[in-house]
């Protein structure tokens, strides 16, 4: 129903709208979110299996409207990868984690690495390099500090060009992470040519670890891939004690989850790397 001429009758299906509206709506809000500065971001430790100590932490974009109040990633993350704001959005986190590292070691804690998501659209885009390069020198920050996650899907999209990305990435000296590996069916051939550093195991092959046989087959078959591959291992989503005595004791490096420790502010991530605390 286009035509609205005088006998012609306009469809108004107000169904599809109320499911069109709240995405709608989200995308418009969203659009103002970095200038309204309703954005910030929360730092999850990640621990070194072998020696219980912090070993980095992965920056995770936050965001509270003052009306919808807390909107979660799972929701717009997806919003603004389809709407292009991933880029402005993407670029603000980039800075904001890179200012943050600045803060930490002024005030003297050096967090080993801060980890920062790149979302399909940015890490397909040339300007990539040239943006995180110019932000490692504003923030005077060693680029081995940097670590950027890339999910195997996007990887996958296009490996060959995947390749020529990562290889521009290394040669500044970031350290590069696969995300969500285990989801994306790359094949050995492929991921030996990738220039990467670690391998992170998708939270779906460690919430039944120790309950589903073939989880355990699946994380214990990654784990050794990557280290033939020598690649260090991250087991995201940790949660009890039993993934964690499993994980260590088949040589992961390496873990994320609320077993250690939620995402958490800046400040209390300070005093999580000032006072020593590991697992
Ligand atoms: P991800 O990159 O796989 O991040 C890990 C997610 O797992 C985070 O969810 C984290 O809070 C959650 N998590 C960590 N430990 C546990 C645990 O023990 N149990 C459970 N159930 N969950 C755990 P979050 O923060 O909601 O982010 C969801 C996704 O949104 C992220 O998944 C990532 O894909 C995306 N995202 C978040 N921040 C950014 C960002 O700055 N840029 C981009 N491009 N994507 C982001
Ligand atoms: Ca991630
Ligand atoms: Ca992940
Ligand atoms: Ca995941």
């Amino acid at each position: 129903a286009k035509e609205t001429g005088r006998d012609t009758f306009c469809f108004y299906d107000a169904n599809m709208n109320a499911r069109a509206a709240p995405r709608l709506r989200l995308e418009l809000e969203l659009r103002r979110a970095v200038e309204r500065q309703e954005l910030y971001l929360v730092y999850q430790p990640k621990a070194d299996l072998l020696t219980g100590e912090v070993s980095g932490c992965e920056a995770l974009c936050r965001w509270r409207h003052a009306e919808l109040g807390m909107v979660p990633p799972g929701e717009f993350i997806p919003v603004a990868e389809e709407s292009g704001l991933i880029l402005p959005i993407g670029r603000w986190v980039l800075e904001s984690a890179c200012a943050q590292m600045r803060e930490w070691l002024d005030a003297g804690v050096a967090c080993p690495h801060v980890a920062v998501n790149v979302s399909p659209l940015q890490f397909l885009r040339d300007d990539l390099v040239a943006d995180v390069s110019a932000l490692l020198s504003r923030y005077r920050l060693d680029a081995g500090a940097l670590m950027l996650e890339i999910t195997e899907s996007t990887l996958m999209r296009d490996p060959e060009r995947a390749i020529a990305m990562m290889r521009r990435l290394k040669a500044i000296g970031v350290r590069l992470a696969i995300d969500d590996f285990g989801t994306g069916y790359s094949s050995l051939g492929t991921l030996k040519r990738f220039p990467i550093d670690y391998l992170k195991i998708d939270r779906a092959f460690v919430t039944d670890l120790t309950t589903n046989a073939s989880d355990a087959a699946i994380a214990v078959s990654v784990i050794s891939l990557a280290h033939s591959l020598n690649l260090r291992v991250t087991a995201e989503g940790v949660e009890t004690e039993g993934q964690l005595l499993f994980l260590r004791g088949r040589g992961c490096d390496e873990m994320q989850g609320y077993h250690f420790s939620p995402p958490i502010m800046p400040a209390a991530f300070a005093d999580l790397l000032a006072g020593g605390r590991g697992l």
